[in-house]
């Protein structure tokens, strides 16, 4: 699968894909990440992507041209399956919405900075409007590396003991049992017997009341 992520601020993003699984994912060629500064599609001669809002509210807003014009360049070399803005009155980001999106082929991400974008792009090319939870950032950089980290961990291959992801919290709408390493015993303090029991099938039950319990507990929302 490939992200082509939009930004004025690429440099905020690159790190954190040149690391972990993300860096794995893209050598192993199950995943690319494209960053694109969008300074790079102004036409403006000092290269400004924003501009004062019309109606005299505080703030600067990034203008339609430069957004359009990064957007039509890619879409001209390949299909899209969505064009996702960062937004914080955006649909929620879930595991499920993850789960989703590791599916697609090509995606897009535009991160908003200063007060937001022209709403007329919001209108006319986006396709799905996402927030990573309800506060604000300063720009939708962490909001785009979050989702890409979600998203390119559960791409099959990506992580090496599948099974690992597919047992991680929110995936069956459970919350995680406890986990232990060795030592068995540390300052006291020990690991529940059953684990070393090496009896399997009493471990899987116990797993399960251990996950139910702590998502009845923590989140029963979930259980709804
Ligand atoms: N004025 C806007 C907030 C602008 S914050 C409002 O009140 O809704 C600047 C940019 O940061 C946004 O355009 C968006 O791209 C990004 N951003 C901020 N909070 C976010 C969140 N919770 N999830 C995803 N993106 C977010």
């Amino acid at each position: 699968m490939r992200i082509d992520i939009i930004t004025v601020l690429p440099a905020m993003i690159e790190g954190f894909c040149n690391e972990s699984i993300l860096a794995r994912a893209q050598k192993k060629g199950l995943a690319e990440i494209h960053l694109h500064n969008l300074r790079d599609y102004s036409a403006d001669k000092w290269k400004r992507v924003d501009d004062y809002p019309y109606g005299g509210f505080a703030g600067m807003v990034m203008q339609c041209e430069p957004i359009d014009r990064c957007i039509s360049a890619l879409k001209a070399e390949r299909d899209y399956d969505e064009v996702i803005f960062t937004s914080p009155d955006g649909e929620q980001f879930n595991q499920h919405v993850a789960n989703d999106l590791s599916m697609k082929q090509n995606l897009i991400i535009l991160c908003g900075h200063y007060k937001g974008i022209d709403h007329r792009i919001r209108e006319h090319l986006i396709t799905r409007e996402i927030s990573i939870g309800d506060y604000v950032l300063t720009g939708g950089e962490l909001a785009a590396a979050v989702m890409a980290d979600a998203i390119v961990r559960i791409v099959p291959g990506v992580i090496s003991d599948e099974q690992s992801a597919l047992s991680d919290c929110f995936q069956d709408d459970m919350l995680s049992a406890p986990i232990y390493t060795r030592p068995a015993e540390y300052k006291g303090w020990k690991v529940p017997d059953i684990l070393l029991s090496g009896n399997e099938a009493k471990i899987k039950d116990w797993e399960m009341e251990q996950s139910y319990e702590r998502t009845k507990r923590l989140r029963p929302d979930l259980l709804k």
